[in-house]
């Protein structure tokens, strides 16, 4: 069992949030005062705001909320990167900092009460604790649709993600150190953290509406956003290419025995069969090496990744020489 009373920190990336950022400060001071009261969590505790180049006062507001209240802090981006970027960018200075860090949007869509049941399941050994919505009630048809559709999308695309869970997790901070050695890019948080590993747990609730402001994901970035995670994650894509290379190599060779046959039987005009045959042929070949390339595209791809192919999360050897 993990020692209580740790230092936690909550990581919110803020992209022109200046409409919710007052509520969710008030919100949250709430929250935190009762933690730390409670000895859940220690009073060197903090949230941590993350200002993703926002264009309106989100920057300016966030340094008079952290000159009068040192429950909270900040950093800024040079420009806008992206929430996932803005996100790694608060994860990896928080870790320094936090013995546990949770990360969630600016808009406390994600029900804050679920920090409790996190900090448990953290105090009972989990290194990570993902946030997984039990309803959408709240979502617009059209957001809950496209989202859940993006779930399956990328469960058929190959890439393993934890059913309707986004970005509102607790993570350790061995979690993060390991984390760090993960150089990628590209970046699709919630893919990435499960090749992590450690032991890890879920938390349930129920998503809200947004109290204030507009969504900073319409479709087409979630579109992107989609496309990034298949791509970082799965050769599948490529794999399909190879397959269906594959069928049609084999499907043109039954067209040329049946080219060959109608020949035979004299019921085509003359040039037919070669003109058809090569087509398929040529296509089916085509069509095959592609795939093939693709293969060694792939691998390219994933080493230039270069990924940590292991963790170690204990070491019996360590542990006898500290004896
Ligand atoms: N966000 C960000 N940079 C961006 C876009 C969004 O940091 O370029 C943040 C935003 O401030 C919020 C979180 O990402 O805290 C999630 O955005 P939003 O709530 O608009 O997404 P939705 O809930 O609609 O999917
Ligand atoms: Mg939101």
């Amino acid at each position: 069992m993990q020692e209580l009373n740790k230092t936690l920190y909550v990581v919110i990336p803020c992209y022109n949030e200046e409409e919710v950022l007052e509520e969710t400060t008030k919100r949250l001071k709430e929250k935190m005062g009762k933690l730390i009261k409670d000895k859940k969590i220690s009073n060197k505790s903090k949230v941590m705001y993350v200002n993703d180049g926002s264009k309106d006062n989100t920057w300016e507001l966030i340094k008079k909320i952290n000159k009068s209240e040192k429950l909270f802090t900040g950093i800024t981006l040079s420009r806008n990167r992206g929430h996932q970027n803005a996100l790694l960018a608060g994860l990896m200075t928080a870790k320094t900092y936090a013995d546990v860090v949770i990360s969630m949007d600016a808009d406390l869509q994600d029900d804050i009460n679920a920090i409790d049941e996190m900090i448990d399941k953290y105090n009972t050994g989990c290194d990570i604790v993902y946030g997984v919505r039990s309803s959408r009630k709240k979502d617009t048809w059209f957001k809950k649709t496209t989202a859940q559709g993006f779930y399956k999308f990328m469960k058929f695309m190959g890439v393993d993600v934890v059913y309707n869970h986004a970005d509102y997790r607790l993570t350790s901070k061995r979690v993060l150190e390991e984390f760090s050695n993960f150089k990628e890019v590209n970046l699709f948080l919630r893919g990435m953290f499960p090749l992590v590993g450690y032991s890890s747990d879920v938390v349930y609730y129920e998503r809200k509406e947004r109290f204030a402001g507009e969504s900073k994901y319409p479709l087409k970035k979630m579109l992107n956003f989609a496309w990034d995670g298949i791509t970082s994650f799965s050769v599948r894509p490529i794999r399909m290419v190879l397959n269906v290379g594959i069928i049609i190599f084999a499907v043109s060779l039954l067209v040329l025995l049946y080219c060959l046959i109608v020949k035979l039987l004299g019921k085509t005009v003359e040039g037919w069969t070669f003109v058809v045959g090569s087509i398929w042929l040529v296509s089916g070949v085509q069509m095959l090496s592609i795939g093939i390339i693709g293969e060694y595209i792939g691998k390219i791809y994933s080493e230039t990744k270069a990924r940590p192919r292991f963790i170690i999360s204990e070491n019996l050897e360590e542990q006898n020489a500290k004896r």
